[in-house]
């Protein structure tokens, strides 16, 4: 048994009033039920996460929270607050409320799908100016970050002050860029064509907050959450040329299903066969890219890291072709 072991079980202990004993029961109980499919250290995680403690930083400043992050907490100082709208699905109707919050570092937008939380907004809980505290909530979205809450969610109102927030709102940027007049980490939208596709190459994240694990003695470590059992991401290059340039550009997972209409299966793409068939469906292609410019500083080059993609459709292309004529016409 490890010292990290024993440390996690006194934590858990402390935080729930729990003795050490019923702690460690519940701990084997669980390893067992999953056929110790589990190190001692994974249950014990799974266990605090069932008694709702944090084992780990879960306060986030606004700029530090990263897509994928789950059970987060964020204070926030109510920026401004959206009708609540009602959208239907399947047949089903339902609402969705949403509002701004800001802090030093930056705003994002919280979006609510529990009815007690979007009463909150209907009944003039919330008030703009207002801080609230928001916890165990996930960090989604695809332009941009989006704070989402679920009914394990909690919402309230905090006397904590925020002064100096940002409250500058992100552009959603729908335009399309020109490669050649890309800024660095900046968000935006491309259209180009697909020329060439690289090997995929696979590395291991953290099941809960999606960052880079190191490995220890075989053991998975995640910066934030210590051990962990790690889930194997993929990576794949690829080179679009929009007619103005060329750039080197970067899919991940979820990505790389949306480019291949697939389901997650790292697995898969380790295949050559399957790789083989779907560089082939997608090469000489057309797509919409929306992600963000960074600077590879190891090969001094511009890169695009995709946040979305998809087949770009003809309507579209002969709408921004029209747009042009239009343009040099008036000239
Ligand atoms: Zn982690």
């Amino acid at each position: 048994m490890t010292d990290n072991y024993k440390q996690l079980v006194e934590r858990i202990s402390q935080s729930t009033k729990l003795s050490v004993e019923d702690i460690e029961r519940r701990i084997e109980a669980k390893r067992a039920k999953l056929s110790g499919l589990i190190s001692l250290e994974g249950a014990a995680h799974v266990i605090a996460a069932e008694l709702g403690i944090g084992l780990e930083k879960q306060n986030y400043k606004i700029s530090e929270l990263n897509l994928g992050m789950r059970k987060v907490i964020v204070l926030g100082k109510i920026i401004q607050i959206y009708p609540v709208k009602t959208y239907k699905k399947n047949g089903r109707e339902g609402e969705i409320g949403s509002f701004m919050i800001a802090d030093e570092t930056g705003n994002i937008r919280v979006v609510l799908w529990d009815t007690n939380h979007i009463k909150k907004i209907k009944d003039n809980e919330l008030k703009e100016g207002e801080v609230v505290e928001i916890m165990n909530a996930d960090v989604r979205g695809t332009m941009n970050k989006e704070i989402h809450l679920n009914s394990f969610s909690k919402l309230e109102k905090s006397s904590v002050q925020i002064e100096n927030v940002i409250i500058n709102k992100p552009q959603r940027n729908e335009q399309i860029s020109k490669i050649s007049e890309l800024k660095p980490d900046s968000f935006s939208n491309l259209r180009g064509t697909i020329v060439q596709v690289f090997q995929p190459a696979f590395f291991n994240v953290c099941p809960n907050c999606n960052m880079k694990v190191s490995f220890e003695n075989e053991k998975a470590i995640c910066p934030r959450h210590e051990l962990v059992t790690p889930k194997e991401r993929a990576i794949l290059n690829m080179v679009v040329d929009d007619g103005t340039e060329t750039i080197r550009t970067i899919a991940f997972t979820d990505q790389i299903n949306e480019l291949y209409g697939m389901i997650e299966d790292v697995e898969l793409l380790k295949d050559p066969s399957f790789n083989t068939s779907k560089r082939a469906e997608v090469l000489g292609k057309e797509f919409v890219f929306s992600g963000k410019t960074r600077h590879n500083a190891l090969f001094d080059r511009t890169e695009f890291i995709i946040n979305r993609v998809r087949e770009a459709n003809p309507e579209e292309v002969i709408a921004e072709l029209s747009k042009t004529v239009k343009i040099s016409s008036t000239n």
